[in-house]
């Protein structure tokens, strides 16, 4: 052949490769689409600038009056000034999002005397217009959180007024479905189908909360776990990818070390079913911590089959019961998802925070990119392979990746370094989701020292009361 000869033959090889890939890559960018999660409002209705920090930032009288900010304090629950420049920053930063997700915690960190039942519907109420109006045509799944009912964490088994008033504020977003809005007056879950044909599954997991007293001992809380297995049945026989959306994660949480939120049988359960249908569940986004954190769900032979993503709250409340109570609180936070429309496939977390303290002093809350995930972590997309990866590359002492992880948690509240005692209840809570997994991971990995064993018993002792008071 001659060199004219083969010269042609690489240009129509070269056209053929370069046709195609620019049609791939266009078809990619029409398929990717955004969304934002969005936790842990607590909105506190008697927030003052006059308010008393170790009162709930609630005015009491002249005397324990101080000076607060006019977007909130990090020892207590949101005013209505955060909670709409949250949602006004979600707009300014992506607009054109394909829907969003909220995972609820409507109501403050008050005494449940202080709110009752006809204030909680009208928090909830108040909460879906704020978005509404801010987001008047795009479409809400929300989910069910522990702090969305009076009494706070009683979520009951069988319909109530507070299940039906929560489906009338929420039927405008679900319109589309009937079933799923008769579903939320039974019991507070419902499933319904996304434009993309994903099948969302929002189970209402604080029936399985060790504070929820109403379900101790049940075998099946409202039969959901039946519910939920033969909804996942179903969709795996219609070749259905499914994503599951929900307040409180099974698992234990990261900054103290502590018993499960769930009943140890709740969450036995709960893990065999998202194992059993790991293979079709493509996303799980659940709140509750307050914190940005991440869960990796593995099986017998150490292979990573699923996880889930935590997103971190807009309210600042500084949790006391956890390891560095000092730094407890975190800065005020909302999430945008990037993803691909077709598959489901999580592609990308754009993390948006607001410095509380230098918005207050500056009387301007400005929201700024945290990170972006896959250029933060070097990782390829936010799926559960790479999340695994994700936890692998933070064992090594001075993981770069741990220590962004770190900052990142608090939404880059607590600037302090993570001491062997902290990485290690960060490490078993991001890859032990079963209890037992958990015990022995925090029996073991005491790598540390006789200064860690000590720390982990007093922590035990003190974070009781987390699980308890949280989220
Ligand atoms: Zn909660
Ligand atoms: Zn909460």
């Amino acid at each position: 052949m001659y060199v004219g000869a083969q010269s042609g033959i690489y240009a129509v090889l070269l056209f053929v490769y370069l046709s195609t890939h620019i049609r791939a890559q266009t078809v990619a960018m029409e398929d990717v689409g955004y969304f934002w999660h969005v936790a842990d409002f607590h909105y506190d209705y008697q927030y003052s600038m006059r308010g008393d920090p170790t009162y709930y930032c609630h005015y009491w009288n002249e005397t324990t009056a101080k000076d607060l900010g006019y977007y909130g304090d990090y020892e207590c629950d949101s005013p209505m000034s955060l909670v709409v420049s949250a949602v006004q920053a979600m707009k300014a930063n992506k607009p054109d999002v394909d829907f969003i997700v909220w995972t609820g915690d409507d109501a403050p960190h008050v005494p449940d005397a202080m709110v009752g039942e006809e204030l909680m519907i009208e928090i909830i109420a108040n909460l879906t217009q704020v978005i509404t109006d801010i987001f008047p045509d795009t479409r809400v799944y929300p989910a069910i959180a522990n702090h969305d009912y009076d009494p706070s964490n009683q979520l009951p088994v069988q319909t109530s007024r507070q299940y039906n008033a929560i489906a009338d504020a929420w039927s405008g977003w679900l319109n589309h479905d009937s079933d799923a809005v008769a579903s939320l007056r039974k019991a507070a879950y419902y499933t319904t189908v996304m434009e993309n044909d994903v099948r969302l599954i929002v189970p209402n997991t604080n029936l399985y909360y060790t504070s929820n007293k109403v379900t101790a001992g049940m075998p099946d809380p409202a039969g959901q776990f039946d519910w939920m297995e033969n909804t996942l049945e179903e969709a795996k026989r219609n070749n259905q990818l499914v994503w599951i959306l929900a307040h409180i994660p099974p698992g234990h949480p990261e900054r103290s070390h502590s018993s499960p939120w769930f009943y140890e049988e709740f969450n036995e359960r709960y893990i065999d079913i998202i194992s059993q249908y790991a293979d079709i569940i493509i996303g799980q986004f659940y709140a509750h911590h307050h914190t940005d954190h991440f869960k990796v769900l593995y099986n017998d032979n150490g292979e990573p089959i699923s996880s889930m993503l935590l997103a971190p709250a807009v309210v600042p409340w500084r949790n006391k019961y956890v390891y560095n109570a000092e730094f407890g609180a975190n800065n005020p936070a909302v999430r945008l998802f990037k993803y691909q429309r077709s598959t489901g496939k999580l592609l990308d977390i754009m993390q948006y925070i607001m410095n509380l303290s230098e918005a207050n002093q500056n009387n301007s809350p400005e929201w700024v990119l945290e990170y972006t995930a896959t250029e933060a972590y070097s990782i390829d997309d936010v799926t559960t392979e790479s999340l695994h990866e994700l936890a692998e590359s933070f064992k090594p002492e001075n993981s770069e990746n741990f220590e962004k992880y770190n900052l990142y948690c608090s939404a880059s509240y607590d600037v302090t370094p993570c001491d062997e005692t902290c990485k290690q209840m960060q490490m078993c809570a991001i890859t032990n989701i079963r209890v037992s997994d958990y015990d022995a991971c925090m029996e073991s990995t005491t790598s540390a020292s006789s200064r860690a064993s000590f720390n982990t018993i007093t922590l035990f002792i003190t974070s009781f009361w987390f699980v308890v008071t949280i989220s």
